[in-house]
């Protein structure tokens, strides 16, 4: 299933709500520069493998591309290219000044050693240099990508240009200019957006259950931030499975026992279910955080919950969204959830620029209000046109880049 034609479907149905001119439209339906690279690595064996790496620089009318990088064995051109273009669209939806990029390597990283990791990261980012920097591109983690990487990915790039350039990317680690509350910032900026949530739907957490898809960054920290809220985390998950207890799990000492055991399997006090059958289970919240096309035309008919929260990028196709729509699951689109991340990001970027650096609470002082603010705009253009979540959130960042364009010019 190709996931950058869900995401132009995504722009179809939203453009109806919006007037532009058809060649803003046209521009809007294809990334602004397409990067492919291939390159060398030597691996641990001697033997020299080569890897194929991309950077799909979607739109820059807002402000320089903004997106992360994942390393993936299913990461192609296609994934990266709609990724590229949520990112257009979530940063419009926050209000930042920032465009979209996304880029990625086909690659198991389970499958090779921390060397072998070190020298792919710091190839693929000499490949990168040229068309990356505060001004231009600035990537970030994703999926398989961790604040180590883009410590190198930066120092790829600053000897490249001669001048150390921290805001070359975000996601560092403190020591080299990082942002205090980058790590939960994804998850942070969802929880402002589900308290919202919660008291428009006049729910309590304590009488909530969820479940929570992905135990990465952003799953992990979620399920985390929502159980110390009083939300009932009943089931959670990773790559290879998940695990299930009615009465609630504690996602620290999962979080535990997962990075003693190196998964889920065998945890004591939870049945052992699937990723799918995880995704059917009869809860108020389910939280995808993992990767896209998780609920689909196939299985959109067995979902339970009352509420999708799309932590992860692209977790329901449009075909579902239709479905879950028909059954009044209310869903939260993924361009609000989870665009605490990049908001985090862009204060990233400015406290580089400013060489002035932040504390955790003024990160989160600055977070709140962003989010929060997208939320109620995002509910109330909802109201006013009678559409879901997702199509209105879309309709505020379409005319923001839509307008962006046209002040710009034809020319
Ligand atoms: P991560 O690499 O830290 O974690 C991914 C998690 O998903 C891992 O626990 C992995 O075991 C699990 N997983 C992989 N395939 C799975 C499957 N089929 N079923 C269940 N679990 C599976 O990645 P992350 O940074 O947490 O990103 C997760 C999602 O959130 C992605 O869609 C990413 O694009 C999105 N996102 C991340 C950020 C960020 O700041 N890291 C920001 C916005 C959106």
């Amino acid at each position: 299933m190709s996931v950058f034609s869900n995401a132009l479907t995504q722009l179809k149905k939203a453009s109806q709500h919006v007037s532009l001119p058809d060649y803003v439209w046209e521009r809007l339906k294809r990334p602004e520069r397409t990067l492919q690279f291939s390159f060398p690595v030597v691996m641990d064996s001697g033997d020299i493998k080569v890897f194929e790496g991309y950077r799909v620089q979607y739109s820059s009318a807002r402000g320089p591309y903004k997106g992360g990088l994942r390393y993936h064995p299913d990461t192609d051109l296609d994934e990266v290219k709609a990724l590229a273009f949520w990112m257009s669209i979530k940063c419009a939806v926050a209000g930042i000044p920032l465009g979209g990029g996304k880029g990625g390597i086909t690659v198991d990283p389970k499958k090779l050693s921390a060397g072998e990791l070190e020298r792919l990261t710091r190839a693929f980012a000499k490949r990168l240099a040229p068309f990356i920097g505060p001004e231009q591109d600035v990537p970030a983690p994703d999926v398989n990508t961790t604040p180590e990487m883009m410590a190198w990915i930066m120092d790829e790039y600053s000897k490249t240009v001669g001048r150390q350039v921290p805001g070359t990317i975000t996601g560092k680690p403190l020591a080299v200019g990082g942002s205090q509350g980058r790590t939960p910032a994804t998850a942070q900026g969802g929880m402002y957006v589900l308290t919202e949530l919660m008291s428009k739907l006049k729910l309590q957490p304590k009488k909530v259950t969820a479940v929570v898809q992905g135990m990465g960054n952003v799953g992990g920290i979620m399920a985390k931030l929502m159980h110390q809220a009083g939300y009932t985390i009943v089931a959670m998950s990773d790559s290879r499975g998940a695990i299930y207890n009615p009465k609630g799990l504690d996602p620290v000492m999962v979080e535990k026992y997962k990075h003693e055991k190196g998964s889920l399997v065998g945890y004591s006090g939870a049945k052992q279910l699937s990723n799918k059958q995880l995704l059917e289970l009869p809860v108020t919240i389910l939280v995808p955080a993992a990767l896209e096309n998780q609920i689909t035309k196939d299985n959109a008919g067995r979902v339970k919950a009352k509420v999708v929260f799309e932590m992860a990028n692209g977790p329901t196709t449009p075909e579902a969204d239709e479905k879950l729509s028909k059954k009044g699951i209310i869903i939260v689109p993924d361009v609000l959830a989870n665009a605490g991340g990049v908001t985090v990001s862009y204060f990233e970027l400015v406290q580089n620029i400013q060489q002035y650096y932040w504390d955790e609470g003024e990160v989160m002082a600055k977070l709140k209000p962003i989010m929060v603010g997208a939320f109620k705009q995002i509910w109330h253009r909802a109201e006013q046109l009678k559409t879901d979540l997702r199509t209105a959130a879309f309709v505020i960042a379409l005319e923001r880049i839509g307008h962006a364009l046209e002040a710009k010019g034809k020319y």
